[in-house]
């Protein structure tokens, strides 16, 4: 297969479009990371995501939607689901709510659980290419299961080219990471992965603890969950102030002047968010052999999606 790299012109938002509706996979960028997607209510387009990412099946998906009316007749819109779409959507927010019966979303899709992730991206060609195929999009991140995720359409190609239909060249992807996730099933909200929209955001909007994990009993639902994930080739350490002799130094900050490469030289986490997938594998390209050794991360804001995102890049391979 000849993977189409298409530009977000009405032309190719259009073609694009008609490749979902022929039950085919488009990547395409989102504030977040680049998403490889299908049509999320074709079973077979679906199991295409799956086969062409090597991903466990029992992993369920994000489905993308316009907005929140869209997201309604997807799945039940509590209130709390109201206040958080209402401060957060268009954005890198993913809501897990209970999935509304007959709504027409493939069991792969889910996973065959009752519930749904839900996301409404701002990025304006998500945007576009929702609008122009006028349904619901089962999106995970557009790069081989376990492997680093895309943030540049140059990234997909390296990881998925022969393997999708097309992808959609929107540039850079400003966010870098993944979207937050956060459940609404249970009695009380809780963040499933941390991930574009602060932990502090989250909580000053809810003016309540959002306190980490599934409700008891909740096995690991996917694969940005598991604790290897996100891998470059290269040995990742971390938290790393002198760097050994074999390995190449990823900074932060301005302490780190010795370093090759930089996340952000004034320590800034939105910047480093947006440069962490493509710094991970710009220095995993240079290593030949060397480690990996990154600088120190705050836990604050953004840096703990970069910390988590970073702990499952020096986690331990199966
Ligand atoms: P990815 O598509 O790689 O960004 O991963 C999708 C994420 O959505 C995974 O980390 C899952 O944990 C999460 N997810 C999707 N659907 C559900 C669901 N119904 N319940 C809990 N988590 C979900
Ligand atoms: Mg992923």
């Amino acid at each position: 297969m000849q993977t189409r790299r298409l530009d977000p012109s009405d032309a190719g938002l259009a073609t694009a479009a008609e490749i979902l509706r022929d039950g085919g996979r488009v990547a395409f960028p989102t504030e977040t990371v680049y998403g490889l997607g299908a049509d999320a209510r074709q079973e077979a387009a679906v199991a295409g995501i799956y086969a062409a990412k090597g991903r466990p099946s029992f992993n369920p998906l994000i489905v993308h939607l316009p907005d929140l009316e869209a997201a309604g007749q997807v799945a039940e819109v509590t209130p709390l689901a109201e206040r958080l779409a209402g401060a957060f959507w268009p954005g890198a927010l993913t809501l897990v709510l209970p999935l509304r019966a007959g709504a027409g979303i493939s069991p792969l899709v889910t996973a065959g659980l009752d519930t749904v992730a839900i996301r409404v991206p701002a990025h304006p060609v998500a945007r576009a290419l929702l609008e122009a195929f006028g349904g619901p999009v089962a999106a995970p991140s557009a790069n081989p299961s376990g492997q680093v995720s895309p943030t540049r359409a140059d990234h997909v190609l390296q990881g998925l080219d022969g393997r999708i239909e097309a992808v959609l060249d929107g540039g850079a992807c400003p966010v870098g990471v993944e979207s937050t996730i956060v459940s609404l099933i249970g009695d009380a909200p809780r963040l499933l992965r941390p991930g574009g929209v602060t932990l502090e955001a989250l909580e000053a909007a809810l003016g309540q603890p959002v306190p980490e994990g599934g409700p008891a009993g909740a096995q690991p639902t996917a694969p940005g969950q598991l604790a290897s994930h996100y891998a470059p080739e290269a040995a990742v350490r971390l938290n790393v102030t002198e760097p050994g002799a074999e390995e190449i130094w990823l900074g932060f900050g301005p302490e780190c002047a010795g370093a090759l490469l930089s996340l952000s030289e004034t320590g800034d986490l939105g910047e480093a968010a947006a440069a962490l997938f493509h710094a991970l594998r710009a220095v995993d390209a240079l290593a030949e052999g060397r480690g990996i050794a990154v600088a120190p991360v705050p836990e604050i804001g953004l840096g703990r999606a970069i910390n988590d995102r970073l702990r499952r890049a020096a986690a331990p391979r199966d």
